[in-house]
């Protein structure tokens, strides 16, 4: 009886706020959920149709700090002033993830790293698939977990975890854990120190035995830093676009090779997704494939069947002999540069919005290989313009989609590409990466 009497309070009425409070309810908790700002008419909805009390546009204390743990949403700081005074009165402050987790006892596999996450975590997801794992995704991106543990109870679950909803977690364990890179991101979150932020990633293989598998990229400096600071239990499997591997998998010259069980080989032209960034989530896809005994030929299909997620690389048209790339899901250097990285014909780089404190000089040497023209689409350009006019004589500004759609379309010539990929966040003239990406698809189809 006891147990039903327990108070959970849950901070952030978003989709893993309410898809957690739901799930405590179902568990015989008392709920009540508290959202600074505005609670979404949908969500309000839900809530009282399950009658949980909540409150919007501001935090009652007293209703907060009746149990001993509080559910919080990964936007919320954990060195805010809010979240301190729980800690400071011993309330433990957990995540959605980890609270959901307690209730299932699926496989999980799970995703994390600066860039690809949703990218692989949806490639992961058809290779079980085709292999004949049926297999729900989850965490980041999509449903929240909570609710889908309530609504669908999965036997495996691929979730995608960023660095934000992995600070929150401590005892959940995944049984196959992926980082993919680890480059600066959100640093804003964390005193501007990579270790912090490092940290926060390699919560990734915790909790992890002999029984369970590390999959993660044995290229990147950072993690490699990292894994000597956090070094896993688990088994490890590790990818590389350089060195050969002799459990996991790696890139010679045109070929893919996974070494995990006995060899599969497959060159990179089969491969759905281009790219060298592309060949390191197929890699760590086809690793997870093989941990789980999926054939060798099953995962060749998978990896060269995947349709890409929307507005990550994604192929718009060919207007003219023009090729049109929308890659709006590239908010940060790290992205951009691998998208311009893949470009084998001459570019039109649309670029540009919300810089999170870009450093654009890294970008430097592709763009003078690569690019012919840039246009920046974003409020505030100068920058970015300071950055490359030395090196690049057209360099043109657009304050909207179409209008740089427009111009692209001017300065490219047949058998040439125009990709956006802006190394920047959208919000100055958009509602988010997504609303900028179709509005560009919308631009190019009206050409
Ligand atoms: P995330 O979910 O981590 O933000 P996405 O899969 O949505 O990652 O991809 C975000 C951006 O990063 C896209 O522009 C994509 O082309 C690029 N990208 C995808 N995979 C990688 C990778 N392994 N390394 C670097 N960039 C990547």
């Amino acid at each position: 009886m006891q147990e039903n009497l327990r108070h959970i309070a849950i901070l952030g009425a978003g989709e893993s706020g309410v898809g957690a409070a739901l799930l405590a309810k179902s568990k015989g908790y008392h709920v009540f959920v508290s959202d600074a700002g505005n609670i979404k008419p949908r969500f309000k909805k839900e809530l009282e149709d399950n009658a949980i009390s909540y409150e919007e546009g501001k935090h009652s204390m007293d209703q907060l700090t009746k149990g001993k743990e509080i559910i919080k949403s990964p936007g919320i700081s954990n060195a805010s002033e809010l979240i301190q005074s729980f800690v400071s009165q011993g309330i433990r402050v957990i995540g959605e993830i980890e609270f959901a987790s307690r209730y299932t006892d699926a496989k999980i596999i799970a995703i994390t790293g600066s860039n690809g996450k949703t990218t692989t975590t949806h490639l992961v997801h058809h290779v079980l698939k085709k292999g004949g794992i049926e297999n729900s995704i989850g965490g980041n991106v999509g449903q929240s977990f909570a609710r889908q543990i309530l609504e669908e109870n999965a036997s495996v679950y691929v979730l995608e975890l960023s660095s934000f909803q992995l600070e929150d977690m401590f005892e959940f364990k995944a049984d196959i854990a992926i980082l993919l890179n680890i480059v600066p991101d959100h640093l804003d979150r964390y005193n501007y120190s990579m270790d912090l932020y490092g940290a926060a990633k390699m919560r990734i293989h915790q909790n992890q035995t002999k029984d369970d598998w590390f999959i993660y990229n044995a290229d990147d400096k950072e993690i490699l830093k990292q894994l000597k600071r956090f070094p896993p239990n688990s088994r490890c499997a590790a990818f590389s676009l350089e060195n050969l591997q002799e459990m996991g998998g790696y890139l010679n010259q045109e070929q893919i090779t996974i070494t995990i069980k006995n060899k599969l080989t497959m060159s990179i032209h089969e491969l759905a997704l281009k790219g060298r960034h592309n060949v390191q989530n197929s890699l760590a896809s086809g690793i997870a494939g093989r941990l789980l005994d999926i054939r060798k030929e099953s995962i060749r299909e998978s990896l060269s069947d995947f349709t890409n997620v929307e507005h990550r690389l994604e192929f718009v048209a060919k207007v003219n002999g023009i090729e049109f790339i929308n890659d709006s899901k590239a908010t940060n250097i790290n992205a951009a540069w691998y998208a311009l990285e893949s470009m084998e014909k001459p570019t039109v780089w649309i670029a540009g919005g919300v810089d999170k404190g870009n450093d654009y000089e890294e970008l430097l040497p592709l763009v003078k290989d690569k690019v012919k023209a840039i246009i920046c689409l974003g409020v505030e350009n100068q920058k970015i313009v300071e950055s490359f006019r030395d090196h690049i004589e057209n360099i043109y500004e657009a304050k909207s989609a179409l209008e740089a759609v427009v111009y692209a379309y001017r300065l490219a010539k047949k058998d040439e590409t125009v990709l956006l990929s802006p190394a920047c966040a959208s919000f100055d003239l958009f509602d988010n990466y997504e609303d900028r990406g179709r509005q560009f698809k919308q631009a190019v189809r009206s050409l």
